[in-house]
């Protein structure tokens, strides 16, 4: 294996406790508020089998109902079909800002009830990033363009697995750490870009010249809570996701460039959209709609590379062991997540080969050339295409911009 291969795939393997770990039900003190009526029943975190992401409700800490922490709404564009998540209050904002305070709110009086909402607000972003004034706007950014609230984890031990216990602490993305918060904004303006430009691809949108298809997008990439922390003596997990929220370590060793970390939120946000589509009577998607699928490639391959090659959607390989999608352990929820970030990664390089009008916002990267079909998931094994129109279907409107196999 060349350096690069041993480099990736020792960075993997944070990925693979990255995906395996989750606060311990002990250390909720700042855990997010019990989902919002009508929402699918959630196991606790410490519960979930294998270690996973436990199920996601369908409302976090961000969709507390108590009522608006400030007056301006999401933008919302005529494809934003979902039903609103209702605005997290002031309070719950405060308590993911200051969850390593005894009392959250009291650290938010600085910020009086007098100031108006929105100000109010900003207030409580500049006493939270006080002393870095660029982090407290982008926090504010991410809060005001997204509702992403972006504090800190809570304290705790967390079971690492085969790496043992690891330790948590909250931590800011503040003075040389500001980068990590730079690459999450940056990511987010990438994913405001391109589903966009997926929605102008839809068939619908096609046939009206490009105009955004009103159709109920089913793929949740915002609201989400961030929970800034760092592991002690250690640099993983890089991060983990749990009831819409995605814990992120400074200290990650995957976190190493904006490409690398806009991947990693990708994959991350997918296993909480996997939890809020589970199957009637089941936990999550992946489980009911690739298990079969998944089992079989198994069954036929075992652990050995040459044979799971074509089958992997990412090329990384845990070290000592087999492909990411494939190590034993990790099951079929990081094959869907690697999936979802192969579909993501193919269709946002085929959006940007095309022509290049007024579409591209901030974030996009400019035009470049379209995967070749060799590249193409969807063009391997059966099971590929077979997955892949599942994955597509379920969290992506049906929309596929990469062309038909044999084009
Ligand atoms: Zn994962």
């Amino acid at each position: 294996m060349s350096f690069s291969g041993v480099l990736r795939a020792a960075l993997l393997c944070s990925l693979v406790v990255a995906c395996s770990s989750q606060r311990p039900a002990e250390t909720n003190a700042a855990a997010p508020p019990a989902p919002s009526p009508g929402a699918p029943a959630t196991k606790d975190a410490a519960e979930a089998p294998g270690g996973e992401p436990s199920p996601a409700g369908a409302a976090g800490t961000a969709a507390d109902a108590a009522g608006s922490a400030g007056s301006a709404g999401v933008a919302a564009s005529a494809a934003d079909e979902e039903p609103p998540i209702p605005e997290p209050s002031f309070d719950e904002v405060a308590r993911v800002l200051f969850a390593d305070r005894a009392s959250p709110t009291t650290a938010a009086a600085a910020c009086p009830s007098s100031t108006p909402p929105d100000a109010r607000v900003r207030c409580l972003f500049d006493e939270r990033y006080r002393g870095d004034a660029k982090s407290a706007s982008l926090a504010h950014e991410l809060f005001v363009r997204w509702r992403v609230v972006a504090g800190v984890e809570v304290a705790h031990t967390m079971n690492g697995g085969y790496r043992g216990m690891i330790r948590i602490e909250p931590a800011l993305p503040i003075g040389a750490e500001r980068k990590h918060i730079e690459w999450i904004v940056s990511a987010m303006h990438d994913f405001e870009a391109f589903f966009a430009e997926l929605d102008r691809h839809h068939p619908v949108a096609e046939a009206a010249g490009g105009a955004p298809a009103s159709r109920p997008k089913r793929y949740r990439w915002k609201p989400v809570t961030l929970r800034f922390m760092r592991s002690v003596a250690a640099r993983t997990p890089s991060a983990y996701a749990h009831d819409w929220t995605v814990a992120w370590n400074l200290a990650g060793s995957l976190h190493r460039s904006a490409d690398a970390v806009r991947e990693t939120l990708f994959h991350e946000m997918f296993h909480l959209n996997d939890y809020a589509h589970p199957p009637p009577g089941g936990e999550a998607w992946s489980f009911h709609a690739l298990g079969a699928t998944f089992d079989a490639i198994v069954k036929r391959c075992g652990t050995a590379i040459p044979c799971l090659g074509p089958y992997s959607p990412n090329d990384t390989i845990v070290r000592g062991g087999t492909y990411y999608s494939f190590q034993p352990g990790n099951g079929v929820r990081e094959y869907a997540a690697e999936l979802a970030v192969r579909y993501y990664r193919e269709q946002r390089e085929q959006l940007r080969a095309r022509p290049q009008t007024e579409s591209t916002s901030s974030g996009a990267s400019p035009a470049r050339a379209a995967p070749s079909a060799r590249g193409r998931f969807k063009c391997g094994p059966p099971e590929n295409a077979r997955a892949w129109t599942l994955m597509r279907d379920e969290f992506f409107g049906g929309v596929d911009a990469v062309p038909p196999c044999g084009s």
